[in-house]
């Protein structure tokens, strides 16, 4: 028998138990979270109209269903009050981290942290219910918004900008960002990348969505495209490139219709500082640069200000240092070898790891398949040299003993009855609760 903890229940953690459980019959898995919800970005980071991604908790939770799986949440592991590592490693013949990219990328600009300037990963949060995400009034008194960076996520943050609250009130989205951003008055919304159009991050499926959304013009400067090498012979790009950019040249020659809302997407400006107006937030100044011929930019030393009371910046995540394990703080990452934790350039025997703080914030969810598949290939290459050492019976009554008490699977469920019964109450469907208390008032309420 070899017991195995996967800290985090994301889509990299669900996958890495559900690939042990399939190939070894002699594996038990508990999947441990911090939060009392599983299921990581897939509830907290996918955007509350993407139902299709969403209802992917459905597959994750078949897997944390399955027999020889817990679900163990509110659990800590490392940090202030956590769960040592090293003492998670003598509960378990193995541990796979599979704990993602817990935080955002900086610009370096002065003016960043001014009111009214928040990471993308700070709105998300807030309207995807995260228990820890704060309400700051993201959009009162906001009329243009600036997000900075032209990946998904900065799609995803300008399309929720750009929703009504007809499109909002379906989704499972909290009931004080549902109002919040029903009352919105902002009516543009610039995103801007300092590359070209062929080297946005984004994806051609979630691009295309802008331009469905209603009464909302997509405003394209066609001098921005201009300067992209790319632009006048698109024929030579990549595939998932030149359809980016034939999207982009078609709403180019597209007159505005005059929709309330218009979404300006700006290409080969780079942000050098947020202006401050009144003490919060006002513009934000770029620089204008142009192609180097490496793939890369370079400034122009023209400079031009764009209206902002607010600014998302949606620039990246970046993984996070867990106390007692190793980190490249070069790439936010865990140094590994096929999904083994190298310590000193040495496999440390017995853990792993999988997903993005394996192998960076890229890919979509899909991409987690394979990743996980590496890393669990790994651990069961190594199973019986770990199966030898000795481990509890059964760790839950180890954490107990040590003051930790899980959510287990029957505290989720009453978590999500409890969210099923708010929507009911509020005339919607599941509307998702928001805040620690409630969160854990309702896993009490689980019949064991
Ligand atoms: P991302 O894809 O890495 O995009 C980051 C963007 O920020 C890029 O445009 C990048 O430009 C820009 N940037 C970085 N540093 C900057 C700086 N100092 N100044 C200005 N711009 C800067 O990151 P993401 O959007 O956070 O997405 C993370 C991952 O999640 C991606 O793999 C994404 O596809 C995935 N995701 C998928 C979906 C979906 O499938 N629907 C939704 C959300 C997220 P450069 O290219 O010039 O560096």
């Amino acid at each position: 028998m070899l017991r195995v903890a996967v800290v985090g229940s994301g889509p990299s953690g669900c996958y890495t138990a559900q690939g042990l459980v399939q190939q070894d019959s002699s594996v038990f898995v508990d999947v441990l979270d911090r939060l009392p919800c599983p299921y990581g970005l897939v509830r907290y980071g996918v955007a509350p109209d993407h139902e299709k991604i969403k209802s992917l908790q459905g597959n994750l939770r078949t897997v944390l269903e399955h027999e020889r799986i817990r679900f163990l949440g509110g659990v800590q592991v490392g940090g202030p009050g956590g769960l040592p590592t090293a003492r998670l490693r003598e509960l378990y013949h193995a541990v796979v981290y599979c704990v993602g990219a817990a935080t955002d990328r900086h610009l370096g600009i002065p003016g960043e942290d001014l009111p009214g300037s928040w990471s993308a990963t700070e709105f998300v949060s807030w309207y995807s219910a995260h228990p820890d995400a704060v309400d700051d009034g993201f959009v009162r008194a906001a009329r243009t918004a600036v997000v900075i960076g032209v990946g998904n996520v900065a799609v995803d943050v300008t399309r929720m900008l750009a929703r009504g609250a007809a499109e909002l009130n379906p989704t499972d989205m909290p009931q004080g960002a549902l109002a919040a951003l029903a009352e919105s008055r902002v009516t543009d919304i610039h995103m801007v990348g300092r590359r070209g159009p062929s080297q946005a991050r984004f994806t051609t499926k979630e691009l295309r969505e802008l331009g469905a959304l209603p009464d909302t013009d997509v405003v394209v400067d066609p001098e921005d495209l201009a300067l992209d090498p790319g632009y006048a012979d698109p024929s030579a790009l990549p595939a998932a490139q030149r359809r980016n950019v034939e999207v982009l040249r078609g709403w180019a020659a597209t007159p505005p219709t005059g929709a309330d809302r218009r979404i300006r997407l700006r290409f080969h400006l780079r942000p050098v500082e947020l202006l401050a107006v009144d003490g919060r937030v006002g513009a934000v100044r770029f620089e204008r640069t142009v192609p180097d011929g490496r793939g890369g930019v370079t400034g122009t030393g023209r400079y031009e200000e764009v209206e902002a009371q607010l600014v998302l910046r949606s620039v990246g995540y970046r993984g996070v240092p867990l106390e007692g394990l190793p980190f490249d703080t070069s790439t936010g990452t865990v140094p590994h070898r096929e999904g083994r934790v190298l310590r000193d350039g040495v496999i440390a025997p017995g853990e792993y790891v999988a997903g993005w703080i394996k192998r960076g914030p890229t890919g979509v969810i899909g991409t987690n398949r394979p990743c996980a598949k590496e890393t669990v290939t790994s651990l069961l290459g190594d199973a019986a040299a770990l199966a030898g050492r000795q481990v509890p019976e059964d760790a839950v009554a180890s954490l107990r003993a040590e003051g930790v008490e899980p959510v287990a699977w029957a505290g989720w469920l009453a978590i999500e009855r409890a969210e099923a019964e708010l929507g009911a109450s509020l005339g919607r469907t599941v509307v998702k609760l928001p805040d620690w208390d409630s969160l854990l008032a309702a896993a009490r309420t689980a019949t064991p």
